[in-house]
């Protein structure tokens, strides 16, 4: 009867039939993903997950309660127009209704980015920002006013953006050949309403890739435009609906607070240790997907892997984040002319967003205080812990004296993904590196060893974005799905306890 059955009729057929028993390590997007397209490929999943939640670095904080207070995303915000995959993934989980536009940094004219002259409103920052640039110019050199304009904006983005080691290049190379460059190119047409005050640099370095191709700098004008751009989305209700959704569709289990400890490759699969509270258990699988950050797993034991493979855990380079956000008694901001966006404050706090009030405004608003990430240790972290809320305030308070005012904060919630144990960074990068460099470490992170598979954000070709967690997820699956079966397959996820505790 099977005989008619279309190719990937026949797949699911011979799959129904041999099916395969897959362990998942992390709840996060990329193994959420990967064990949803597994069942529905027909194969048996189970997920270990040493955190109490899912959803990893997507995580979203509900103040005054989750169910209707105000929410602030302390992992990722924000999905830019191209991730296609994410958008898609939105639709299939029923979550299209609630996407929204995400304003963005310097969206709205009274946002305030940090100059030498002071926090000025972005709608009055031009003068400063061009002053400033013409004194560092060269005295023998005349440039357009509008290559100025453009030039004081780009420094001004970037170092909003870029961590401050990078900054220096920045200003180096516009002080030298890019600023030529910007001055053979008519930047007229993206002034904003037509007035030479200021530049609509998302436009302009989408129109002018040829620009940012010449500067070392590439990476950084790839992120002011993805930072500025105006088709940032994000989810009313919050991002981590995404994962939730994911996890209410699996039909096996996510088994909460298993920490991985050792992962041991073997001919025959791969023995997987697991430590709930003091107990540790050791594990025979037939199939694992590893979806942990290599900045975690290089604290696993492992054995059974290739030199090759334990240079690449070892190596990824990961950077820390740090996001503070603050629970107001009312969106202070709003009557102080901010309906949106993104400051640029500067000093330890980095940006400030202004996120909208979708809950009951009596239960008041979240501020999403700090935001920062980069490759420095981040400095905010180490300010002890009873003391970082005071400094962040006292720092945002500048620009927001609001802030200071009796009974206007309400809570405040850190989190810290560098020194959070479950992912020691905010994201892998591959910053600098060539394309070539950048496919070769990415293949090398995904390549399985025996069947133990790789995925997460570092397995992907969108580092450091839900997309990249999507992306190597499904690639995994479908290795799974394609890869031989195992010589005798296990036919349990049983974990046996090992005697004398602790590994
Ligand atoms: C501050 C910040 C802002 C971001 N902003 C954006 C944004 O705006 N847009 C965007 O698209 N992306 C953003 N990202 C990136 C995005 O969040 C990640 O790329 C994505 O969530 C990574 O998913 P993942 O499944 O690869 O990894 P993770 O989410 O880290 O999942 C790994 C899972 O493994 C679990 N785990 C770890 N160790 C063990 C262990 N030993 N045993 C068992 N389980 C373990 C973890 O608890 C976690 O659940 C941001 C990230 C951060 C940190």
């Amino acid at each position: 009867m099977h005989t008619n059955l279309l190719p990937a009729d026949a797949a699911r057929w011979r799959t129904r039939r041999n099916p395969k028993r897959v362990t998942v390590i992390g709840a996060g997007v990329a193994g959420l993903v990967a064990a949803y397209e597994l069942e529905r490929l027909g194969h048996s999943v189970e997920v270990l997950e040493s955190r109490l939640w899912v959803g990893g670095r997507v995580r979203t904080h509900g103040f005054a309660g989750r169910a209707r207070g105000p929410l602030a995303e302390l992992g990722a915000m924000r999905i830019p127009a191209s991730h296609h995959r994410t958008m898609q993934w939105i639709d299939r989980l029923g979550l299209s209704d609630r996407v929204r536009q995400f304003r963005t940094l310097f969206s709205d004219d009274g946002n305030f980015l940090e100059t030498p002259a002071g926090h000025r409103r972005v709608r009055d920052a031009s003068p400063v920002l061009v002053e400033e640039f013409r004194r560092r110019l060269p005295a023998d050199r005349s440039y357009r006013d509008e290559s100025v304009l453009c030039a004081a904006w780009l420094t001004a983005s970037v170092n909003a953006v870029a961590p401050g080691a990078f900054q220096q290049n920045l200003h180096a190379d516009l002080n030298l050949e890019l600023l030529d460059l910007l001055d053979g190119i008519d930047v007229r047409p993206f002034l904003v309403d037509g007035a030479a005050e200021r530049v609509d640099l998302n436009r302009f370095l989408a129109n002018n890739a040829g620009f940012a191709a010449r500067s070392r700098l590439q990476h950084f004008f790839d992120d002011i435009t993805t930072e500025t751009s105006s088709e940032l989305s994000r989810l009313e209700g919050g991002m981590d609906q995404i994962a939730r959704r994911l996890a209410d569709r699996l039909r096996g289990p996510v088994h909460h607070g298993r920490k991985v400890v050792g992962l041991h490759v073997r001919d025959d699969g791969v023995v997987v240790e697991t430590r709930r509270g003091l107990a540790t258990a050791a594990s025979h699988c037939d199939y694992v997907l590893c979806t942990v950050p290599f900045s975690v797993l290089r604290g696993i034991r492992l054995t059974g892997f290739d030199d090759a493979k334990l240079a690449a855990v070892h190596d990824m380079q990961y950077w820390p984040a740090t996001k503070i956000a603050v629970h107001c008694r009312e969106a202070f901001w709003e009557r102080d002319g901010i309906s949106g966006g993104g400051s640029y404050t500067g000093g330890l706090v980095g940006q400030t967003y202004y996120p909208p009030v979708e809950s009951d405004p009596l239960l008041g608003a979240a501020l999403l205080a700090s935001y920062r990430i980069g490759p420095e240790p981040d400095a905010l972290v180490k300010v002890p812990r009873e003391k970082r809320t005071r400094v962040v305030l006292d720092e945002l308070s500048v620009i927001h004296p609001q802030l200071t005012e009796p009974g206007m904060v309400l809570d405040v919630v850190t989190q810290a993904w560098g020194e959070d144990a479950a992912s020691l960074g905010g994201a892998s990068v591959r910053w600098s590196k060539d394309i070539v460099t950048a496919e070769e470490e990415r293949a090398l992170a995904a390549q399985p060893q025996g069947t133990l598979f790789f995925a997460g954000e570092h397995c992907s070709s969108y580092p450091a974005w839900i997309e990249g967690a999507i992306e190597s997820g499904l690639a995994a699956a479908q290795e799974i799905h394609a890869c031989a079966p195992v010589a005798q397959p296990v036919r349990s996820h049983g974990y046996r306890r090992i005697p004398g505790g602790a590994a």
